[in-house]
């Protein structure tokens, strides 16, 4: 059973999440947000596998280059933002300036996509594809249990779509026909704030 352990990064509290074999050696990093320093320090001494993101807006990649060039690793990312980190305008750092410095940094290695089962630190992660937020918004299921849903489904809130390739009526399909789909005791982590559960969102999510 992999650990899972959470840090709020940066100026709005992104959500990143270290997901590590039980004896630490090794670990996999979804969303390295802005200001990631305690992560940084956390990792340090440890093999990091991947760095996979739910999706390519600023406040969830400011630390993606810094650890890559670090540790060597991969990055994965939906196509559908295959050429959101090259690109400050559409990860959003170019709009919101006085959060921090431009992101722009090299694209990602490799692809995610719907049906996808990504083989990590001996484990396996499903990966759904659920635009909406973003076009390129993914959710990664671990042990059918743990879902690291981005910010698509939030605690009793989901995310906003007024942003480049965002959609509500895309974002209810996904959180109505993946997320939901989902067993009530499916616990989310979601991209910022705190976690829930599929069941839980499923009777009080007044978004939904
Ligand atoms: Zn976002
Ligand atoms: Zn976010």
């Amino acid at each position: 059973m992999l650990k899972i352990e959470k840090f709020e990064l940066g100026p709005v509290q992104t959500n990143a999440y270290l997901l590590s074999t039980e004896d630490g050696s090794r670990g996999v990093v979804i969303d390295p947000g802005m200001n990631p320093k305690p992560l940084l320090k956390r990792i340090e001494g440890m093999q990091i596998e991947a760095i996979l993101l739910t999706h390519a807006h600023f406040d969830h990649i400011g630390g993606v280059d810094e650890i890559r060039k670090w540790k060597g690793c991969p990055v994965y990312l939906h196509d559908a933002e295959a050429d959101w980190l090259t690109d400050a305008r559409k990860n959003g750092s170019a709009r919101w300036p006085e959060l921090g410095a431009l992101i722009e940094s090299e694209p990602a290695d490799y692809a995610l996509d719907e049906g996808m089962t990504l083989e990590v630190l001996g484990e396996r992660l499903q990966v759904f594809h659920t635009p909406g937020h973003s076009p390129g918004s993914v959710s990664f299921l671990y042990a059918n249990k743990y879902l690291f849903s981005g910010d698509v489904l939030f605690r009793l809130s989901v995310g906003r779509t007024d942003l480049t390739g965002g959609s509500e009526r895309v974002l209810l399909e996904t959180i109505h026909g993946k997320l939901f789909e989902l067993a009530d005791d499916v616990v989310v982590y979601p991209g910022h704030g705190g976690k829930t559960t599929i069941g839980y969102e499923r009777e009080h999510n007044p978004y939904v």
